[in-house]
């Protein structure tokens, strides 16, 4: 837009009626020289551009950056083709803002002091319009900005929007606030319809209320009722009414205000959920823009996510409380640790009974917490699954101890779990009982003795007198009172065994020897029952140091086992090899194995049968007699023997049960709690 009009020259002005145009005029009238230095500038200049001064500045230094390059080549169009040019620019004022100006430049006479240029300029009501513009925009982004920031550093509800109604009511001016929150989100639509009860709302924060009617916000009846009706009266999200409509007055605020309030109440979005609304009180006369109420609007969007957030937090946080709850009332002490070996979680119950106060605890490395607390116990007691370890305060409780992996649900491992339980009042029972059991054995073989005696010398009576009646009944006496005394032996075995005092008597022995024996024990119960055994040894004597006396109940325990478990019939087979030893450091072993063709032991009971009293529910259902404690004392002398021993389906196939035994030749003493749980191999 150019205007070539042509201005009469100043100097026809009389100089104070020019001076005072000049002065007057609402254009803003600048004088550069050559190199764009300002020489002259009108009040209207000064005022416009909000500087006290400008005489001996650049020109080019008054504007912002993208109107730098405008503005040289709009001084270098003007002097160099001696043509005036228009032109708008943008300056930075005194204070900070910018505003546009529509610039005319008119090249004047020349002068003794060098060609010079009029700056011709008129801040229009367009310009104006812009500016505020830029300011209010300027000043939504930097709310927004501010409230994101803060919205995203709290988890914790109460704080967040509490802190949030402070941002929003600093950055819009506005007098007072209130936020509400519904106690389930509504989907929009459906809240249009059927908006949440008044009872299903809370207020979460406020600001700006006189103390005195706090109080009465609760009372939010009002307030729902009319974000609903206005919402659809007026078909959109931010409506705005006058203050009396929700019950608040000017006397209810704070800090004195203008008559004539204002609310506004803008709806908390997540996504299409209305989650709550946030209500604004102004005093402004003219209510608020659009401008602000879009920033509003923004606002209750912005804010809707991390409310979800917090609330899901919360939730979170409820359950936990609950979880913890829980477990401070149960019986164990649970200790959740994670996978760096950090406490996570101690539970009250684990403070109690370590006798200890473990508030302290999460976040410290366990290793070195516990290590104070317990000590193993070396004796551990095959009567419980899992470890037994010895408080290290107070009376020294012994205290059952089950550890677990945590993993998430992807199968990541997080930690582990242990639980702690008091056996100590259990272990006495069952040490009171062992001892009875003991006792009662002790006391109990002296008589099956002088039975056996007598049965004995009767026996060899009847058969001098040819009475085979009387034989039969009395070799019969003499095997069940046999069965009696090593049912005593187990007994006194199974205590001594508790008590740690078993011990082994090492001599030599022939292998061959040992199961000539043993199988010689089964002559009576074989040929009654039509049953036999093969044997299957080497040809060269097997010598060995063994407990003979113990590794002779070992095998008797398997024969008898295999008899029992059979109840149709077939072969017991019973093997003994000589083999190299790996784990015996090139030392040979032996390998004894029994088979039978009986009833056989499900793979998930196998490692079990080893436990004391442990008896596969099938045999006990189907009447088999035992009391589960013979294979407990075998494994127990196994072990003693530095061997291992465990059960596997019948060798070479069909039905039943084969029971293995690996032995060194030369018993090797494993520690106190080896072959306990010791897997069997694959
Ligand atoms: P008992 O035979 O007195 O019950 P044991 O400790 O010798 O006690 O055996 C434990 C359990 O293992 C038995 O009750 C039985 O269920 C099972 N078992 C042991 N040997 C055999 C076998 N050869 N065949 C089938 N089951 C067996």
């Amino acid at each position: 837009m150019f205007h070539h009009r042509s201005i009469p020259p100043l100097d026809t002005w009389p100089v104070e009626l020019a001076q005072a145009a000049v002065e007057a005029t609402h254009d803003l009238l600048l004088t550069l020289d050559a190199t764009g230095t300002i020489q002259h500038a009108n009040p209207a200049a000064l005022q416009a551009l909000s500087l006290p001064a400008v005489r001996g500045r650049h020109f080019v230094d008054l504007l912002d950056v993208g109107s730098r390059a405008k503005g040289l080549r709009l001084l270098e169009h003007v002097l160099g083709q001696s043509a005036t040019a228009f032109v708008e620019l943008n300056h930075v004022t005194g204070d900070g803002n910018i505003v546009m100006i529509g610039y005319r430049a008119v090249l004047l006479p020349q002068t003794a002091a060098g060609s010079q240029v009029l700056l011709i300029g008129q801040p229009t009501a367009e310009t104006v319009a812009t500016t505020e513009r830029l300011i209010a925009l300027n000043r939504r982004l930097s709310a927004l900005f501010t409230l994101a920031a803060t919205a995203s550093r709290s988890l914790i509800l109460a704080q967040l929007l509490q802190q949030a109604l402070s941002v929003i009511l600093t950055e819009l001016h506005l007098q007072a606030g209130v936020i509400l929150l519904a106690d389930v989100p509504v989907e929009l639509e459906r809240a249009l319809l059927a908006p949440p009860e008044p009872h299903q709302l809370r207020v979460v924060a406020h600001q700006g209320f006189a103390p005195t009617f706090v109080e009465q916000l609760a009372d939010i009846e009002r307030l729902a009722a009319f974000w609903n009706a206005s919402t659809r009266a007026e078909q959109q999200s931010v409506v705005q009414g006058t203050a009396d409509e929700v019950g608040i007055q000017a006397a209810d605020l704070e800090y004195a205000a203008g008559p004539l309030l204002t609310v506004t109440a803008t709806p908390i979005m997540a996504e299409t959920n209305l989650l709550g609304w946030l209500y604004v009180i102004t005093d402004r006369y003219d209510a608020l823009p659009p401008d602000e109420l879009e920033l509003l609007s923004s606002v209750g969007n912005l804010l809707g996510p991390p409310v979800e957030n917090a609330r899901l937090y919360d939730a979170l946080r409820e359950t936990s409380g609950q979880l913890s709850a829980v477990l401070d009332g149960i019986d164990s002490g649970v200790l959740l640790t994670d996978q760096s070996g950090i406490v996570r979680y101690a539970n009250a119950r684990l403070g109690s009974l370590l006798e200890v106060t473990v508030a302290a605890w999460p976040g410290q490395q366990r290793a070195d917490i516990m290590r104070l607390a317990l000590q193993p116990v070396t004796q551990q007691s095959p009567l419980f699954e899992g470890e037994l370890w010895q408080v290290v305060a107070g009376e020294g409780r012994i205290l059952r101890r089950f550890v677990q992996p945590v993993a998430d649900h992807t199968g990541q491992p997080l930690g582990s779990l242990e639980v702690y339980s008091d056996v100590t009042q259990l272990l006495k029972t069952d040490q009171l009982r062992d001892e009875f059991v003991a006792a009662a054995a002790h006391d109990l073989k002296t008589p099956v003795t002088a039975v056996k005696g007598y049965a004995q010398i009767a026996l060899r009576v009847a058969s001098k007198l040819n009475e085979p009646r009387l034989v039969q009944q009395l070799t019969m006496i003499n095997a069940r009172s046999d069965d009696l005394a090593l049912l005593m032996d187990s007994l006194l075995d199974m205590s001594r065994i508790q008590a740690g005092r078993l011990q082994l008597q090492i001599s030599p022995v022939l292998v061959q020897d040992l199961v000539k024996h043993v199988t010689k024990h089964f002559d009576f119960d074989l040929q009654r029952k039509q049953r036999t055994i093969t044997c299957q040894l080497p040809e060269e004597p097997l010598e060995v140091a063994w407990d003979r006396h113990r590794m002779e109940g070992v095998l008797i325990n398997l024969i008898g086992n295999a008899l029992k478990y059979s109840p149709d019939g077939g072969d017991i087979h019973l093997q003994a090899q000589r083999v190299m030893e790996k784990a015996n450091q090139g030392d040979d072993a032996v390998v004894l194995t029994v088979t039978d063709h009986g009833i056989g032991i499900p793979p998930a009971e196998r490692e079990l049968i080893f436990q004391r009293f442990y008896r596969v529910r099938e045999a006990v259902e189907r009447g088999f007699r035992g009391t589960g404690i013979g294979l407990y004392i075998s494994q127990m002398i196994v072990s003693l023997h530095g061997g291992r021993m465990w059960a596997s389906d019948a060798l070479h196939g069909g039905r039943g049960t084969t029971m293995h035994i690996v032995l060194p030749t030369t018993a090797a003493p494993a520690p106190d709690d080896a072959g306990m749980d010791a897997p069997p191999p694959e």
